[in-house]
């Protein structure tokens, strides 16, 4: 029998950081957990450890950790640098980032370099980094073989980004004409412009088919999260954002496709449950039998596609434009997106406000230098946009 593979966890109390525990604990034969991280749940943490015995587990403070009530022979850390030894340890082979916020980069560059496999759920890693993760992937991938792929080692849970690698195996990237990035249209998908300007908190959380956190649901109402997993897409996959569409599907059963130079189209179905990208992540490139429902395509019934109304969502449009602006425009866009949303969910802002403040800060931050800031860079960026984000109207 060969030997589990070592898993850090960053994010385990979060929602997509809850089901990669569901997940992992179905395949006690191939993983071990090594160590867990969370920002605060404390309780939520000692009740992970003592399921799964990891040898550390991480709270973001110092007072957090050290009333931990834990199993004996699981130690305890604080901090960020806390993070970025245990995403290092020798017995760590795969770092599964649950984590929101540009913070994870951190993180996702400390595994990189130490020549970890990362299956990562967060945006801000390839949205605002994508110009400083994917070299190191993309040198992982060339020191360990030619056939070897930059996926191998940055492995997207996102399931649009995890569709589009599962078409894309077995393919040449020569052969690919364009990514069709599917989305559900989310809760306002028939609204009219009029009907945008009245969304409250309440409705906009409610999605009708994927089951996340508050942040992103809300995101998936503006298609702001579509906006993000373009510019996500363009990095993982190396194609120009021009190649990269948006078709509206409001089953979320195809989770994404790819349409190559002869016209044909592969697409993933899959049932809308993040168990499964979470799942592949993981044991790619194999597959497993997995709890969540079988795809069923009769269930199913009808699947309907059509073209996004950039119009009423322009959301879709402002990541566009940040997307080819350059890494400090994306960064622009998602620290800004992650204040409008929390302004939207507090009252202080309304639902269209949230676009208009996107646009306005890439407006703002888009032009200045470096091009292609530095990770210290881009999180003083990212300070500068979320004070500018919060007074914008
Ligand atoms: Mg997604």
């Amino acid at each position: 029998m060969s030997v589990p593979i070592g898993v850090a966890l960053l994010g385990s109390g979060g929602s997509i950081g809850r089901q990669a525990i569901e997940v992992l604990g179905e395949m006690p034969d191939a993983f071990r957990i090594v160590a867990l991280a969370t920002g605060s749940q404390a309780g939520l943490l000692e009740e992970q450890a003592r399921r799964f015995h990891p040898d550390v587990v991480v709270i973001a403070d110092e007072r957090g950790a050290a009333r931990l009530d834990l199993p004996s022979g699981v130690a305890r850390a604080s901090g960020a640098d806390a993070l970025e030894a245990i995403v290092a340890r020798e017995d760590v082979d795969l770092v599964l980032v649950a984590t929101g916020g540009l913070v994870a980069l951190r993180s996702v560059l400390a595994a990189l370099g130490a020549g970890k496999i990362v299956a990562t759920a967060n945006k801000e890693t390839l949205v605002a980094g994508g110009h400083l993760v994917m070299p190191l992937a993309r040198a992982l991938a060339e020191r360990h073989g030619a056939d070897a792929s930059p996926l191998h080692w940055l492995r997207p849970i996102d399931s649009e980004h995890s569709a589009i690698w599962q078409c894309l195996v077995g393919e040449d990237h020569r052969a690919v004409a364009r990514l069709l990035l599917t989305a559900s249209g989310g809760p306002f998908i028939d609204a009219s412009v009029a009907d945008l300007a009245t969304v409250t908190p309440e409705r906009a959380l409610r999605h009708p088919t994927w089951r996340m956190g508050a942040k992103i649901t809300i995101d998936s109402a503006t298609l702001a999260n579509k906006g993000l997993e373009i510019i996500e897409a363009r990095w993982l996959y190396d194609v120009p954002l021009a190649a990269i569409s948006v078709v509206i599907h409001p089953q979320s059963v195809v989770h994404s496709a790819v349409q190559f130079v002869d016209g044909s189209i592969k697409a993933q179905l899959g049932t809308p449950d993040m168990r499964l990208p979470i799942q592949y992540a993981l044991t790619y490139p194999s597959r497993r039998p997995s709890s969540a429902a079988a795809t069923d395509l009769v269930t199913a019934g009808r699947l309907d596609f059509r073209a996004p109304d950039e119009n009423r969502f322009p959301a879709l449009r402002i990541a566009r434009e940040a997307g080819l602006a350059g890494p400090r425009a994306s960064t622009a866009l998602i620290s800004s997106d992650e204040v409008a949303v929390a302004r939207f969910l507090a009252g202080s802002l309304d639902f269209q406000g949230i676009s208009r403040v996107l646009e306005a800060a890439v407006d703002k931050f888009c032009s200045g230098e470096p091009r292609e800031p530095a990770l210290e860079e881009l999180v003083d960026l990212d300070w500068q946009v979320r004070a500018f984000a919060e007074v914008a109207r």
